[in-house]
């Protein structure tokens, strides 16, 4: 095995935590690898260690900079090419253009990694209509076009391919804090599983990523959008109680999506707390 570090030695590096990639070159070097919401957090880790596997890497974001400083960097790691574009996962039209654009100048995907979502916080009666829209929209819309478009043409090409999906623990393990985003989640594993059975007898895998607490924008800052101070708080002190905030790397998440792909595996529960809660859900009926 060869682990690569990246420390940040190399100019404009983010310091990183250690990963164990170049066993993965063997499987993804050339490879064409699409990674949504990968200007930040576990996407953009996604698609620095596909590029450091010598993936050719394209970082699609609803952020422009932040997409473009992630294929800068991609290329920096070891991407032979890396590309940025610009959409919201939600725009169904926007895909569908991405998805021709993408076929015409840079191939058919071999690895798809659907991993764009939002955080909404708030009980369920509060949540408004337009919150519960908009988490739908971007978590699992988001999703059901990526499969869709991206997977017809895995399917055409007839020579296999995978999907990943990022759902999330929250997506077996209910919260009173975050009604809408678990809804999505649970979404998100139940259609990778059903995509999965489908595509089977086709030779492209499908996987649903599901991260306990990790260490990103979404958590690390409690960004959640349209969550005040207090709010923020309580969404922290609550999942800390839940999950115990342990400070995952989202470098981990992205070294179990690579494990996922190279092994075929349908669920994957990545932190310690994300096991824990998948396990429970199985064993136990929910209180
Ligand atoms: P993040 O906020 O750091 O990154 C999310 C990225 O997605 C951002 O760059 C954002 O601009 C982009 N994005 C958001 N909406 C988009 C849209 N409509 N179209 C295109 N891009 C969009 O958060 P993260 O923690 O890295 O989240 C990545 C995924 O992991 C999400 O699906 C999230 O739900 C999931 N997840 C995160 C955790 C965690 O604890 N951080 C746990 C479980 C699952």
């Amino acid at each position: 095995w060869i682990t690569e570090f990246v420390d940040g030695t190399e100019p404009g590096m983010p310091a990183r935590e250690p990963v164990a990639t170049g066993r993965y070159a063997e499987r993804f070097a050339g490879q064409l690898v699409l990674v949504t919401g990968a200007g930040s957090g576990i996407g953009r880790a996604t698609a620095f260690s596909f590029a450091e596997a010598g993936a050719r890497v394209i970082a699609v974001d609803r952020d422009p900079q932040s997409a473009a400083r992630t294929a800068d960097l991609a290329r920096l790691v070891g991407a032979p090419q890396a590309w940025a574009e610009t959409v919201d996962v939600a725009d169904e039209q926007a895909m569908e253009k991405l998805a021709e654009k993408v076929a015409t100048a840079y191939g058919t995907v071999d690895v798809l990694v659907n991993n764009a979502g939002i955080g909404m916080a708030g009980s369920f009666l509060e949540t408004t209509t337009e919150e519960w829209r908009r988490t739908l929209d971007v978590n699992l819309w988001g999703v059901i076009h990526g499969c869709r478009l991206f997977g017809r043409q895995m399917a055409e090409r007839g020579q296999g391919g995978h999907i990943v999906n990022t759902a999330s623990a929250a997506a077996y393990q209910p919260s009173r804090a975050l009604p809408a985003y678990s809804t999505s989640k649970a979404a998100v594993l139940m259609l990778s599983e059903c995509l999965r059975a489908e595509l089977a007898g086709r030779g492209i895998g499908v996987t649903a990523v599901c991260p306990g607490f990790v260490n990103t924008n979404i958590t690390g800052t409690a960004r959640f959008a349209g969550a005040d101070e207090a709010e923020q708080e309580r969404i922290r002190r609550r999942t800390s109680r839940l999950y115990g905030i342990r400070n995952y790397p989202p470098e981990k998440v992205a070294e179990a999506v690579l494990r996922a792909v190279v092994r075929n595996q349908a669920v994957v529960p990545v932190t310690p707390e994300a096991r824990g809660a998948r396990l429970l859900s199985r064993l136990a009926p929910r209180a």
